[in-house]
């Protein structure tokens, strides 16, 4: 018998607390799960679910104007924002009523209510007004839109948590960022119709991701109509009427019916009583863990975006489980960050894993490149001009392929299934042994003979 009211108590009932939390009473545990706002967290709640529900919705426009060249007439098309809210919030409400479901069928008791920590031990119910006790505590509070309060009108900025609930649709948006949610978020509204900017600090958007990639997606995105500014920053905001009016620092003045920033996303580790219990934090808030997501204090855990580790929702989940195994299960478990595969649900969208051209060449000198750019096979009869581009990242001497990455239809599908083979060490001689898929884009993949070098790449 434990001296304390519950084996586990998890703050935050998103991916990777309900992941833990499931599993640790599958083991045995006494848990609780304390949410403040809706169980499912973030992925489920305001994240990767409604907005891959908003993609799919912002690809019928292009799909419209390519079916004439299969013989289809549409005719004219409207879109309703509110038919789309309405029944993107009917899923959402499914999946959270299914999460509860899967919660309490595991034995895992919820409480609706605001969690702060009040010493190694005890936690503070603040609506209810009750301490509760436990054994281990796991912080799975995940992360918070980021917007600079210091920026004159940042009080009329909206984030992606809005961006979800708009009362209408505006006729132009500007956005602001270079990441994931931004070059995301301006597929989505250029497609629903929205003329749509999208302003970024640096020269190129998606820092970090594969050179080649970037610059075609860049481009691809042009060709569909996004406005995009680099090189600038918001200096100030002023609303005028219905109208805000964006001042960039490189002297232009963009005037939108919304201003959206999604200029990354902070560790929600504010006011939750981390330092009662002397948990430490890193410099942006977010929990410091080793590999088995322990903190400082033995039995004070975290996983998932609150770790700032990759804020990714299969990795919250396997964090969770590893955790689980660890502390109720007798089995330390640390999970491996390395090889993530991912996709960028951007339009055209991007697969990747592994190394980039540039990180493959940090770190291992010369190595091999193979690249494809072709039309896609639907191209041809819709008259789409957009290329789709594959690259392969080869160590020379091992001949293990170092990376992958894709753009073009798809592209998060293909990189699952390639994410295996790229786990499990595949060489490119592997990827050549491997029988092609025919008609399929994929099979590019398994084709590419022609190591690409510098100099023809320019004819
Ligand atoms: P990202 O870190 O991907 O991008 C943030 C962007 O904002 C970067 O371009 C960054 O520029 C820019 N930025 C940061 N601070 C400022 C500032 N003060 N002024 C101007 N620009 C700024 O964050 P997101 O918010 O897009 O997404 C958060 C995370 O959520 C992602 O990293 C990803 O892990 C996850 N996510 C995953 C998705 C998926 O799997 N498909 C979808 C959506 C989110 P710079 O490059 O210069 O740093």
């Amino acid at each position: 018998m434990t001296d304390f009211d519950y084996d586990l108590f998890t703050i935050g009932a998103g991916s990777g607390g309900v992941r833990g939390s499931r599993m640790a009473a599958s083991y045995g545990a006494k848990v609780a799960v304390a949410e403040e706002y809706r169980v499912g967290g973030t992925c489920v709640i305001r994240g990767c679910v409604p907005k891959k529900l908003f993609v799919y919705a912002s690809a019928f426009s292009s799909s419209f104007q390519e079916a004439a060249g299969f013989g289809w007439s549409v005719g004219e098309s409207t879109f309703d924002w509110q038919t789309l809210l309405t029944n993107k919030d009917t899923e959402i409400d499914r999946l959270n009523k299914v999460y509860i479901k899967n919660l309490n069928a595991s034995g895992v008791e919820i409480i609706q209510d605001r969690a702060i920590i009040k010493d190694q031990h005890t936690v503070y119910l603040v609506d209810q007004n009750r301490d509760v006790t436990a054994k281990h505590i796991l912080i799975a509070v995940g992360a918070w839109p980021y917007v600079d309060p210091a920026m004159p009108g940042a009080e009329h900025v909206i984030s992606s948590n809005e961006a979800f609930h708009l009362g209408k649709l505006p006729k132009s948006i500007v956005i602001n960022g270079g990441g994931y949610i931004a070059v995301e978020f301006a597929g989505i509204f250029n497609g629903l119709g929205v003329e749509t900017t999208l302003v970024y600090r640096r020269d190129e958007i998606l820092r970090g991701f594969d050179d080649d990639i970037r610059a075609m997606l860049h481009e691809a995105m042009e060709d569909r109509g996004i406005k995009i500014i680099t090189n600038s920053t918001f200096e100030k905001i002023e609303k005028q009427g219905d109208t805000l009016s964006s001042t960039l620092s490189n002297g232009d003045v963009l005037e939108t019916g919304l201003v959206m920033f999604a200029t990354g996303r902070v560790p929600k580790t504010q006011d939750l009583g981390l330092e009662n219990a002397g948990v430490t934090l890193g410099k942006n808030g977010e929990v410091i863990v080793d590999a088995q997501s322990k903190t400082n204090i033995d039995h004070i855990y975290a996983v998932g975006d609150v770790t700032d580790r990759a804020a990714l929702t299969p990795v919250a989940i396997r964090e969770g489980a590893a955790f689980a195994e660890t502390v109720f299960n007798n089995s330390p478990l640390a999970v491996d960050h390395k090889l993530i595969p991912t996709a960028v649900f951007s339009q055209p969208e991007i697969g990747t894993i592994g190394l980039t051209e540039a990180e493959a060449r940090a770190e291992h000198g010369d190595i091999d490149i193979y690249k494809s750019a072709y039309r896609p096979m639907k191209a041809t009869l819709s008259g789409k001009q957009e290329r789709s581009f594959m690259k392969i990242i080869v160590h020379p001497k091992t001949d293990i392929v170092l990376g992958v990455h894709i753009l073009g239809p798809d592209a998060g599908e293909m990189v699952q299934c390639l994410g295996i083979a790229v786990k499990m060490g595949a060489t490119k001689a592997d990827f050549d042994a491997t029988m092609a898929v025919h008609p399929t884009a994929a099979e590019e993949l398994v084709t590419m003979r022609e190591k690409w070098q510098p100099a023809t790449a320019a004819e």
